[in-house]
């Protein structure tokens, strides 16, 4: 075999159909074989003695008629009588799977190089003519992997690698380039017979670019006009991302060809070989339903940090924080929700109308949202409304305010010996209906969000038997008023103020000291594990210092503002 340290071995493609490919040994190794052989198109031809153990799946294609089992041992004259006719019953491929320490395995190895047939001899590099890849295919496409007789697991797993980083639908979309190329050469060359085509097509992939490969296309001359789609559909071969060169779909390709047909073709200029031919296949919009954190930039997850880059259109939440919205680039198109109380639903349903009409246009509309987009965020409606109109979207998680706020106001809502559990729930209903209040359970930490407004109401149902017979309803057990809570608001924002009191006191406290939201109101034992007011009715703690010492200057926000 080939040098290995100075030479590359060349790598090529049989066309194997009809092909007679002889295997000598009946192991797993010679089934494997078996296979490779049936999957090209050849017939193999088994020949071993019948007292030979043969590998379940060699006897699976014996019985199904696609192997040829003759029962005795190999015989030299095996590789001139048993091959097709029109090569003079010379076999085409011999493949011995008996070991490299077996003599068989030597002599017939050096009659097949005798008589110019490939030949492969597992395990015995040295006696090999041709080694098989590790491969992966895909329709037409197909990717081989040798390392050089050095590791065929690694081999195998680096096909893993590659075919896993390629988009799924890759084959079909060179099917559909491969027609495209096909209609627009046999348009350009009308005279020229099917086999003269042919060979230009396949000189062409020889030929790789042309010195004109990058030159704009302008009017000049017949000869650039004739070629001139060919190097179009080149260039979207070579810069047009693989994603979006694996999602081209047969529509697609009849706008490109109408597009391109070879009258515009001659009377314009306006058909630059540029990015914008992109827009001539029209995209199918993409919607990203995103949470985008309780406020900090910082605490946006890396994948809506990179929808917020990528989208075209963003449907922004009236609460997602000014900082996360500095991030949009100044080339996307940003709406803010124009929601206030009384219209929320009608500033909903403008937006959902919106984000579809940009969908329709093929865009890409990022729809963020404040915390996470299932927590009070109406993400499931959405998630709804976009399916029925035939785009699912993609949810991407987002930190909600619920459990990150009682953790910047140092209060770990679950604790060993204090909480058990937590709730999380709303203190506005529909409509701005009361929701039921919780019953007390002494471990649990309970996080109301929405309900600042209502404060006073909200504790009064907690705290106030009364309450309870007027919802007719005995069996909800009140809250005691010593028990600890926490006012958050603006959690993560550098005006992040927390207010830690009792239920007892909470009320009082919010009225002296003003609201700032968004804020929640966080009940339970909890709250006073690493802080408490002590002997004061409450004590308010102002500024959010909880990202100054993490070198978050050096992350990928500022990566990213630096390029
Ligand atoms: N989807 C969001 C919640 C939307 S409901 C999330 O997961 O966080 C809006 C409520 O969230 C506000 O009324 C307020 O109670 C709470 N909230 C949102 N951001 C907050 C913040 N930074 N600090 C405190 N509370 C916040």
């Amino acid at each position: 075999m080939h040098d290995l340290t100075s030479t590359i071995p060349m790598l090529i493609a049989i066309n194997a159909t009809s092909q007679i490919h002889l295997i000598i040994g009946t192991n797993s190794l010679a089934a494997a074989r078996c296979t490779k052989s049936l999957q090209s198109g050849a017939r193999p031809i088994l020949i071993a003695p019948e007292t030979e153990d043969v590998h379940f799946s060699l006897k699976d294609c014996i019985e199904q008629g696609q192997l040829q089992w003759i029962k005795r041992e190999f015989q030299d004259e095996d590789l001139k009588t048993l091959g097709r006719e029109e090569v003079d019953r010379v076999v085409d491929v011999v493949f011995v799977t008996l070991g490299g320490g077996n003599s068989i395995s030597e002599h017939i190895s050096q009659l097949c190089k005798r008589m110019r047939i490939p030949v492969n001899v597992t395990d015995a590099p040295d006696l090999c003519s041709f080694t098989l890849l590790s491969t992966y295919s895909d329709g037409p496409l197909h990717i081989g992997i040798t390392t050089s007789g050095r590791g065929c697991k690694l081999a195998s797993r680096l096909r893993r690698e590659i075919s896993s980083s390629l988009p799924a639908n890759l084959g079909q979309a060179i099917d559909r380039l491969g027609t495209l190329r096909r209609r627009l050469w046999e348009e350009d060359h009308p005279q020229q017979s099917e086999a003269e085509q042919k060979l230009e097509v396949e000189d062409e992939d020889v030929a790789t670019q042309s010195y004109t490969f990058n030159k704009l296309i302008t009017t000049e001359d017949e000869q650039t006009s004739k070629t001139r789609r060919m190097r179009w559909l080149a260039q979207i071969c070579e810069y047009w991302p693989l994603q979006r060169l694996a999602s081209i779909s047969e529509p697609d390709i009849d706008a490109i060809f109408t597009a391109y047909s070879r009258d515009r073709a001659n009377d314009s200029d306006s058909m630059l070989l540029n990015g914008d031919s992109q827009d001539l296949c029209k995209k199918k919009g993409k919607i990203v339903l995103a949470g985008s954190g309780p406020g900090h930039p910082d605490m946006l997850t890396r994948a809506t940090y990179n929808a917020i880059k990528n989208a075209d259109i963003i449907l922004a939440d009236k609460l997602v924080p000014a900082p996360v919205l500095d991030l949009i680039p100044r080339r996307t198109e940003v709406h803010i929700a124009r929601k206030f109380p009384g219209n929320a639903d009608q500033a909903q349903e403008e937006f959902l109308q919106m984000a579809l009409r940009s969908l329709r246009e093929g865009k890409y509309v990022l729809r963020l949202k404040q915390g996470d987009p299932y927590l009070y965020g109406r993400g499931g409606e959405e998630y709804s409304f976009f399916r029925e109109k035939g785009y699912i979207p993609t949810v991407l998680p987002g930190i909600t305010s619920a459990l990150s706020a009682p953790l910047f106001a140092d209060i770990p809502a679950t604790h060993r010996g204090v909480a058990d559990q937590v709730l999380v729930c709303t203190g506005t209903g529909r409509k701005g209906a009361a929701p039921e209040p919780p019953t007390y359970v002494s471990t649990q930490t309970v996080v109301f969000l929405m309900a600042l407004h209502r404060l006073g109401d909200l504790i009064k149902s907690l705290t106030d038997p009364s309450t309870t017979e007027a919802e007719g309803k005995v069996n909800r057990i009140m809250w005691p008023k010593s028990t600890p809570c926490a006012v958050v608001e603006r959690a993560s924002c550098p005006d992040q103020r927390i207010i830690r009191t009792t239920l007892e006191h909470v009320c009082q406290a919010v009225e002296c000291e003003g609201s700032r939201p968004p804020g929640l109101l966080i009940v339970g034992a909890s709250c006073h594990v690493l802080h408490s007011p002590e002997e004061q009715k409450w004590i308010v703690e102002d500024g959010f210092r909880g990202l100054d010492d993490l070198g978050v200057e050096g992350d990928f926000l500022s990566d990213e503002l630096q390029k």
